[in-house]
Protein backbone atom coordinates (compact mmCIF):
# COMPACT_ATOMS: atom_id res chain seq x y z
CA UNK A 1 0.00 0.00 0.00
CA UNK A 2 1.65 3.14 -1.51
CA UNK A 3 -0.46 6.23 0.09
CA UNK A 4 0.41 10.04 -0.60
CA UNK A 5 0.43 12.29 1.84
CA UNK A 6 -0.88 14.95 -0.25
CA UNK A 7 -3.95 13.30 -1.36
CA UNK A 8 -7.80 13.36 0.42
CA UNK A 9 -8.47 9.72 -0.43
CA UNK A 10 -4.87 8.76 1.13
CA UNK A 11 -5.65 10.56 4.20
CA UNK A 12 -8.96 9.22 4.44
CA UNK A 13 -7.89 5.43 4.18
CA UNK A 14 -4.65 6.30 6.59
CA UNK A 15 -7.72 7.52 8.99
CA UNK A 16 -6.04 11.09 9.23
CA UNK A 17 -9.08 12.57 8.18
CA UNK A 18 -12.50 10.91 9.33
CA UNK A 19 -15.00 8.81 7.19
CA UNK A 20 -18.05 7.17 7.67
CA UNK A 21 -16.64 3.24 6.68
CA UNK A 22 -19.03 0.99 4.65
CA UNK A 23 -16.45 -1.40 3.77
CA UNK A 24 -12.81 -2.41 4.23
CA UNK A 25 -10.31 -5.47 3.24
CA UNK A 26 -6.33 -5.87 2.20
CA UNK A 27 -7.43 -3.38 -1.17
CA UNK A 28 -10.32 -1.52 -0.97
CA UNK A 29 -11.98 1.01 1.43
CA UNK A 30 -15.30 2.02 0.78
CA UNK A 31 -16.94 4.90 2.71
CA UNK A 32 -20.33 7.11 2.48
CA UNK A 33 -19.66 10.25 0.35
CA UNK A 34 -19.29 13.37 2.05
CA UNK A 35 -22.06 15.01 -0.61
CA UNK A 36 -24.74 12.13 -1.55
CA UNK A 37 -26.52 12.54 -4.21
CA UNK A 38 -28.79 9.31 -3.64
CA UNK A 39 -30.13 7.77 -0.44
CA UNK A 40 -27.51 5.69 -0.83
CA UNK A 41 -23.99 6.60 -2.37
CA UNK A 42 -20.36 5.45 -1.57
CA UNK A 43 -17.36 6.32 -2.78
CA UNK A 44 -14.92 3.10 -3.26
CA UNK A 45 -11.27 3.21 -3.52
CA UNK A 46 -8.27 1.33 -3.56
CA UNK A 47 -5.78 1.24 -0.77
CA UNK A 48 -3.02 2.63 -2.55
CA UNK A 49 -2.47 5.95 -4.31
CA UNK A 50 -3.61 5.53 -8.14
CA UNK A 51 -4.77 8.79 -9.53
CA UNK A 52 -7.62 7.91 -12.51
CA UNK A 53 -8.87 4.72 -14.62
CA UNK A 54 -6.28 5.75 -16.87
CA UNK A 55 -3.96 4.55 -14.35
CA UNK A 56 -5.61 1.37 -13.12
CA UNK A 57 -5.75 -0.24 -16.30
CA UNK A 58 -2.24 -0.02 -17.25
CA UNK A 59 -0.97 -2.88 -15.92
CA UNK A 60 -1.87 -6.16 -14.17
CA UNK A 61 -0.45 -4.49 -10.95
CA UNK A 62 -2.66 -1.77 -11.04
CA UNK A 63 -5.92 -3.65 -13.21
CA UNK A 64 -6.01 -5.99 -10.07
CA UNK A 65 -7.27 -3.27 -7.71
CA UNK A 66 -10.37 -2.95 -10.64
CA UNK A 67 -11.56 -6.74 -9.68
CA UNK A 68 -11.25 -5.72 -5.88
CA UNK A 69 -13.15 -3.05 -5.97
CA UNK A 70 -15.96 -4.64 -7.73
CA UNK A 71 -15.43 -8.14 -5.38
CA UNK A 72 -16.19 -5.36 -2.63
CA UNK A 73 -19.04 -3.37 -4.59
CA UNK A 74 -20.58 -6.92 -4.81
CA UNK A 75 -20.51 -7.66 -1.14
CA UNK A 76 -21.90 -4.69 0.06
CA UNK A 77 -24.62 -4.84 -2.99
CA UNK A 78 -25.59 -8.56 -0.86
CA UNK A 79 -24.73 -7.21 2.35
CA UNK A 80 -27.24 -4.51 2.52
CA UNK A 81 -29.56 -5.72 -0.02
CA UNK A 82 -29.14 -3.42 -2.48
CA UNK A 83 -30.65 -4.67 -5.51
CA UNK A 84 -30.23 -2.15 -8.48
CA UNK A 85 -27.22 0.39 -8.17
CA UNK A 86 -25.08 2.45 -10.16
CA UNK A 87 -21.41 2.65 -10.69
CA UNK A 88 -19.61 5.97 -11.99
CA UNK A 89 -16.32 6.61 -12.46
CA UNK A 90 -15.11 10.01 -13.55
CA UNK A 91 -11.62 10.12 -15.00
CA UNK A 92 -9.93 13.56 -15.57
CA UNK A 93 -11.41 17.22 -15.44
CA UNK A 94 -13.86 17.33 -18.52
CA UNK A 95 -15.64 14.31 -16.71
CA UNK A 96 -15.90 15.51 -13.45
CA UNK A 97 -12.84 13.89 -11.04
CA UNK A 98 -12.36 16.02 -8.41
CA UNK A 99 -10.37 13.94 -6.47
CA UNK A 100 -7.36 12.46 -8.25
CA UNK A 101 -7.50 8.87 -6.45
CA UNK A 102 -9.20 6.64 -8.31
CA UNK A 103 -13.03 6.13 -7.13
CA UNK A 104 -15.61 4.69 -7.78
CA UNK A 105 -19.37 5.72 -7.03
CA UNK A 106 -21.78 3.39 -6.04
CA UNK A 107 -25.54 5.27 -5.80
CA UNK A 108 -28.72 3.64 -5.47
CA UNK A 109 -32.02 3.95 -3.52
CA UNK A 110 -33.60 6.07 -6.04
CA UNK A 111 -35.12 5.82 -9.71
CA UNK A 112 -32.06 7.35 -12.17
CA UNK A 113 -32.48 8.62 -15.60
CA UNK A 114 -30.31 8.21 -18.35
CA UNK A 115 -27.76 11.18 -19.72
CA UNK A 116 -25.31 13.77 -18.72
CA UNK A 117 -27.34 15.88 -16.19
CA UNK A 118 -29.06 12.81 -14.66
CA UNK A 119 -26.92 12.54 -11.62
CA UNK A 120 -25.80 16.22 -11.47
P1 LIG B 1 -15.46 12.95 -8.34
O1 LIG B 1 -16.13 14.27 -8.57
O2 LIG B 1 -13.96 13.11 -8.27
O3 LIG B 1 -15.90 11.85 -9.23
O4 LIG B 1 -15.93 12.49 -6.90
C1 LIG B 1 -15.38 12.96 -5.72
C2 LIG B 1 -16.40 12.72 -4.63
O5 LIG B 1 -15.74 12.83 -3.38
C3 LIG B 1 -17.54 13.74 -4.63
O6 LIG B 1 -18.78 13.05 -4.80
C4 LIG B 1 -17.43 14.40 -3.26
O7 LIG B 1 -18.67 14.68 -2.66
C5 LIG B 1 -16.61 13.40 -2.45
N1 LIG B 1 -15.79 14.00 -1.42
C6 LIG B 1 -14.96 15.07 -1.56
N2 LIG B 1 -14.33 15.32 -0.39
C7 LIG B 1 -14.76 14.38 0.49
C8 LIG B 1 -14.47 14.12 1.87
O8 LIG B 1 -13.68 14.79 2.51
N3 LIG B 1 -15.12 13.08 2.44
C9 LIG B 1 -16.02 12.29 1.76
N4 LIG B 1 -16.60 11.30 2.42
N5 LIG B 1 -16.32 12.51 0.46
C10 LIG B 1 -15.69 13.52 -0.17
ZN1 LIG C 1 -4.39 8.87 -2.92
Amino acid sequence: MALDKDCLFCKIIAGEIPSTKVYEDEYVYAFKDIEPIAPVHYLFVPKTHICCAKKLGSDADHSMYAAKVFEAISKVAADEKIESFRVINNCGEDAGQSVMHVHFHMVAGRKMGWGEQSLG
